[in-house]
């Protein structure tokens, strides 16, 4: 089966197609066969579309909205030039997977879209009304375009932490506030922690009851997750996506006193303190330079910037603070830390400053198997053999997740009819 991956962001819409098939044993096999990217939606969009094998072409062109973007990505799709193996018409696209940001308590797994969910969705825009908006538009265009009779589903960023116990994803808070207006910990980065726990236990060849890790996202967004018996137990994003591990430009954890403190000091109003949290804090807002890690690593190494070495450490500390709290309270029933993401799968640099500290509680960095990372193979075990807790470096794969759930949902629905 043929299916489109979309990702409908604000301004932004990533796609990919795979051709999936389910083998006889249950296993899925995915063939990537094309993705792309275009960014600036609503005003001169730069476009990236990218065959697998083939030279990326890169344009730039005004797209207005999302259903002008998808149009785009359909036709170009199906044109004689993109030459994509098994898409020649719309019909070749069997099915479609949107990433939805947040499915509240309300979807706790993929489901095939219906205007029920559409609905559901809709009334989960109130918790994210950055991302469902983009989701929504995404699947409206989809709808639109390809019509009815292709089938939809939506595959959620919290649905993995649906198991969360309630002491873990209840705040500090008045009770009441969760009972009215279900404010609680939802976490996100749910289909790269579920990716991370299923490509752990296949490499490792252990059932996912055996499946007892911490999954360390580490990109623009950060979060750490919990997974004891292959379930998601805990993790750092909380009611949004701000909370948690200190970001590329978002704080992370932070005393909400200094909110009103800030109001009074500087007559920041509630828009300025949500642009501050989540545009202008983290690595960019303690080193005064940059969000990009690349780029502070950079700076420490050729300049010896302060501010940009602070940044790190603070980067640093509070990922291991994560690890050691989830470790603690899994009562050591830990076997490996598995670090995804831009920075957790590309950077030795920032992996050994976690890590090295963490000697502590068992973890023994090989620092050859460090240094050499996903240079060799596409995963890599970084701590030695004889660790008491391993420690991995494991590219993540959203996409692979949405696609799976998309086919397994769509033949599900198939099976009841
Ligand atoms: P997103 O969360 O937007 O998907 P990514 O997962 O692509 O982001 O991560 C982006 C981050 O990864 C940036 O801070 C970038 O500097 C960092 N990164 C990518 N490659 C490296 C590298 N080799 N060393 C250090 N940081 C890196």
């Amino acid at each position: 089966m043929n299916i489109l991956v979309l990702n409908s962001g604000s301004s932004s819409l990533k796609f990919q197609v795979m051709d999936v098939e389910i083998t006889e044993s249950g296993e899925c096999a995915a063939d990537y066969l094309a993705e792309g990217i275009i960014e600036s939606i609503g005003s001169y969009a730069q476009i990236t579309y990218h065959v697998t094998g083939q030279p990326k072409t890169r344009l730039n062109e005004p797209v207005k909205n999302h259903e002008i973007g998808i149009d785009k990505v359909l036709r170009w799709l199906i044109s004689p030039g993109s030459q994509i193996k098994g898409i020649q018409s719309y019909a070749d696209i069997h099915a479609v997977g949107h990433r939805v940001v947040h499915g509240g308590e309300m979807f706790v797994e993929s489901i095939i879209i219906d205007d029920k969910v559409k609905s559901g969705i809709e009334k989960c825009m109130d918790l994210a009304p950055l991302h469902n908006p983009a989701n929504l538009k995404g699947i409206e265009a989809v709808t639109k375009l390809l019509g009815t009779k292709t089938p939809q589903v939506a595959v959620f960023d919290t649905a993995f932490h649906a198991t969360l116990p309630e002491e873990a994803y209840l705040y500090g808070l008045p009770y009441q506030f969760y009972r009215r207006y279900k404010i609680r910990r939802y976490g996100f980065h749910g289909n790269s922690h579920r990716y991370i726990a299923y490509k752990y236990r296949k490499i490792n060849q252990i059932p996912r009851e055996q499946t007892n890790i911490i999954s360390v996202h580490l990109g623009n967004g950060c979060s750490a997750c919990s997974i004891q018996a292959g379930i998601s137990v805990d993790t750092s994003m909380g009611f949004t996506p701000l909370d948690g591990l200190v970001m590329g430009t978002r704080s992370g954890d932070t005393d909400a006193s200094i909110l009103h403190y800030l109001h009074r000091k500087e007559g920041l109003n509630f828009d300025d303190m949500d642009n501050l949290l989540n545009k202008r804090s983290g690595l960019l807002g303690i080193s005064g330079l940059t969000s990009d890690m690349r780029e502070l690593l950079d700076e420490v190494a050729e300049h010896d910037d302060r501010r940009a070495k602070l940044a790190i450490d603070i980067f640093c500390r509070n990922v291991r603070k994560y690890i050691a709290a989830y470790y603690v309270e899994a009562e050591g029933n830990v076997d490996a830390i598995v670090f995804t993401g831009g920075i957790g799968e590309n950077s030795a640099e920032i992996r050994r400053r976690i890590c090295e500290p963490l000697k502590s509680i068992g973890l023994d960095l090989d620092n050859d198997k460090n240094n050499q990372g996903l240079s060799v193979q596409d995963y890599q075990k970084i701590s030695t053999d004889h660790s008491k807790l391993a420690a991995w470096a494991i590219p993540t794969d959203e996409e692979y997740i949405i696609a799976v759930d998309t086919i397994r949902q769509v033949n599900k629905h198939i099976e009841a009819e």
